[in-house]
């Protein structure tokens, strides 16, 4: 995929996507904003507050009236657009909630947008109309505790749940392991056609792709059980074990993953942490 950014690209009848143009080694090319329905729009992921990237999305909607900006959580790659296009386009803010978080600061992959404010919360399985159809809200906790997909049709907007290039990064105390697995476990119920995430490409094969995922999670469950097996170790340790070869830029991540496995682990009674120490039991 080359980097379109600030151009609307037409992905199917009522489903179109702009990049803005925010790459990092945790976004891809940057975060894709997906303009839904054709008469009556929804912007999903309005993105970060960069003028160009709002002038674009003012510029795809061209007038149309907008039913909602829909933000699936509140990282500052996902939801800070969404308060000057509410302006530029007198829409209501409908989504995910406001977190309360004792600190907005950097995080692993991206800080807390602690200025989000929703006109209206969507709880799981609630729906709006955009363009006569539904679209509606699938509670996915795990990546971070407000997270929301949102199906509109059988495609199904993802978010940072299950993106179409990396996997998700999960890091305590607002990321759950086991909330995330349990989320991804919810849309091996589901019977989606198609995954649009915020970053990467389509998903095509939902199924499988959940099927990998999973499996890969597990995997990394096991070889941190095996790790932690007969000797006691640190984050850092794990890491160095556990991702052999990683990206620099990756290693505060990981370790925030290793994290939320071990509290995931810790709370089914099969590790115990000491200090910054973690021992099987
Ligand atoms: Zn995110």
């Amino acid at each position: 995929m080359d980097a379109p950014y600030a151009r609307l690209e037409q992905l199917e009848p009522g489903i179109a996507r702009v990049l803005a143009d925010n790459p990092s080694a945790f976004t891809y090319y940057g975060t894709q904003t997906y303009l839904i329905g054709n008469e009556e729009l929804a912007v999903v992921d309005p993105g970060p507050d960069l003028d160009e990237h709002v002038a674009a999305l003012v510029e795809a909607i061209a007038g149309r009236p907008v039913a909602a900006i829909c933000c699936t959580h509140t990282h500052r790659d996902h939801s800070p657009a969404a308060r000057p296009l509410a302006e530029a386009t007198g829409a209501p803010i409908i989504g995910c909630a406001a977190l309360a978080l004792e600190t907005v600061g950097p995080r692993a992959d991206a800080a807390f947008d602690g200025d989000y404010v929703a006109d209206r919360v969507l709880g799981d399985g609630e729906s709006i109309l955009v363009d006569g159809k539904p679209l509606t809200a699938v509670a996915t906790p795990g990546h971070t505790s407000n997270h929301l997909c949102l199906a509109y049709g059988d495609a199904l907007l993802t978010g940072d749940h299950v993106m179409g290039w990396s996997t998700t990064v999960v890091v305590p105390p607002d990321g759950d392991m086991a909330a995330y697995m349990t989320s991804l476990r919810k849309l091996r119920e589901r019977e989606d056609r198609v995954y649009y995430p915020a970053h990467g490409p389509p998903v095509t094969n939902p199924q499988q792709y959940l099927r990998g995922l999973i499996g890969h999670r597990m995997q990394r469950e096991k070889q941190i059980l095996r790790l932690v097996g007969d000797t006691a170790r640190t984050i850092p340790d794990i890491v160095a074990n556990a991702y052999p070869g990683l990206d620099p830029r990756l290693v505060t991540a990981a370790g925030g993953s290793v994290h939320a496995h071990l509290l995931d682990l810790e709370a089914r009674g099969l590790v115990e942490g000491r200090e910054d120490r973690w021992t099987g039991t």
